[in-house]
């Protein structure tokens, strides 16, 4: 750690980002871990926080704290002020048209729920198709899959080739008359495929279905624009952007947000209430029934915030070199197998070893400080694919420097020779 961030593909130091300063933003990267220093290679499961996240959560419940909308005082109109504004921010992060097509929800796993429940379960009839791809994290099969068993629906599923991108091909001719939904992933968790989900979209839009993108692992690794994918709907959660747990987003085009019925019911979803009629507010409140996390709300804007200043574009070119760079390192360490080798490729490094199951490779890098996940990423048919139950997964954020990836290379090879 500290040792400078470089764009690997000139070799100037600190050309892409100010790896330094980039570092100190994050207090938690100065911990150690077993007596050295953490290196925070699990990012795919959650990022690490900005001080300035930390700081606008104290601020906001030092100085703002109130309910939103319904009291008419100071700290209530400061605390609905901040909840808006981080909408706005979220507005612009997407390049969405309008902040009433940005819903805040819990994180991605609500947010597909959410769809699934309300335009899903409204929607789709007895021999209606679905389709998924063989990337999906559960949280985009699951709900899914439910729903079809429910209403007699088919789930279809687009395979993946050997290197782990989606077959185009078979995608083509999966769609159809009947295919009201494609809910695809942008990056797979499991393998870091990027996936082509503008043209996917057009396609489906072509057949008459309606498309959600699937954003969890994309939005901290590359600019995201709803308006050039052209889905209608996109999901995230916060903290996996560098912004608070418990807080995400569902963007939904306004007219299909407009044509959604309400999914909880209470507090803040209404106009208006009698005994016998209930009016529904227009969305996004209609989706935000009840007491929402303002607070994170707050934080997740501040993350976008500092994301945007560093600057998407620059954070994607310092991470797809440390992928190259971390490619080639596990590449040269004998018996390891790496598990996805699309050529478009976000964040994450996934390999298993011919003899060492992943789990144990998890606690030996533990020793040495070194935090990956090993595991099958809540994302069990793409493992299963490539006839694996488990990974071990280093996962990239902006943070990362190239001797991340050498302290961890250097780790696997002590493994190898049985010396961690
Ligand atoms: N989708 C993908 C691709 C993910 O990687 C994850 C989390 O790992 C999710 C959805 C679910 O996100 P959350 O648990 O924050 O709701």
């Amino acid at each position: 750690p500290g040792s400078p961030l470089f764009d690997l593909a000139t070799g100037r130091p600190g050309s892409v980002l100010d790896a330094a300063t980039v570092r100190r933003d994050f207090p938690i990267l100065a911990e150690t871990i077993h007596g050295r220093p953490l290196i925070w290679l699990d990012n795919a499961a959650t990022t690490q926080k900005p001080q300035s996240v930390i700081d606008r959560l104290s601020t906001f419940y030092t100085h703002e704290n109130s309910n939103i909308h319904r009291a008419a005082h100071t700290l209530a109109a400061r605390a609905t002020d901040a909840y808006e504004a981080a909408r706005e921010k979220v507005r612009r992060f997407l390049g969405a048209s309008s902040v009433d097509e940005i819903v805040f929800v819990r994180g991605a796993t609500e947010a597909i729920n959410l769809v699934a429940q309300t335009w899903g379960s409204a929607t789709l009839r007895a021999g209606d198709e679905i389709v998924v791809t063989e990337l999906e994290h559960h949280a985009n099969i699951v709900p899914w899959k439910r729903l079809a068993d429910a209403v007699g629906a088919v789930l279809r599923v687009v395979p993946v080739d050997d290197s782990g991108q989606v077959r185009l091909d078979i995608y083509r001719a999966l769609l159809g008359p009947r295919t009201r939904l494609v809910a695809m992933t942008q990056v797979s968790n499991a393998l870091g495929t990027v996936v082509p989900v503008a043209e996917m979209t057009a396609l489906a839009h072509r057949v008459g279905a309606r498309v959600l993108v699937d954003g969890a692992q994309a939005v901290s690794h590359m600019a995201v624009d709803v308006r050039e994918i052209k889905c209608d709907w996109y999901v995230f959660s916060g903290h996996k952007v560098f912004g608070p747990t418990g807080i995400g987003v569902l963007y939904g085009t306004g007219d299909v947000l407009e044509a959604m019925a309400p999914w909880q019911s209470g507090g803040n979803m209404i106009a208006d209430v009698t005994f016998e009629r209930i009016v529904y507010q227009a969305p996004p409140a209609r989706f935000e029934a009840g007491t929402g996390n303002i607070a994170d709300a707050v934080g997740l804007g501040a993350a976008l915030d500092y994301v945007e200043a560093l600057g998407m574009d620059a954070i994607a070119r310092h991470e797809h070199g440390l992928l190259d760079y971390g490619t080639a390192l596990l590449r040269a360490i004998p018996g390891l197998r790496l598990i996805g080798t699309a050529s478009d490729k976000a964040g994450v490094l996934s390999f298993v070893f011919d003899d060492i199951p992943p789990l144990e490779v998890g606690r030996a890098l533990d020793r040495e400080g070194i935090a990956v996940r090993a595991g099958h990423h809540c994302a069990q048919p793409i493992l299963r694919r490539f006839g694996l139950e488990a990974t071990v997964r280093p996962s990239l954020a902006l943070y990362n420097s190239p001797s991340d990836l050498d302290a961890l290379a250097a780790a696997l090879r002590r493994l190898r020779v049985g010396q961690p």
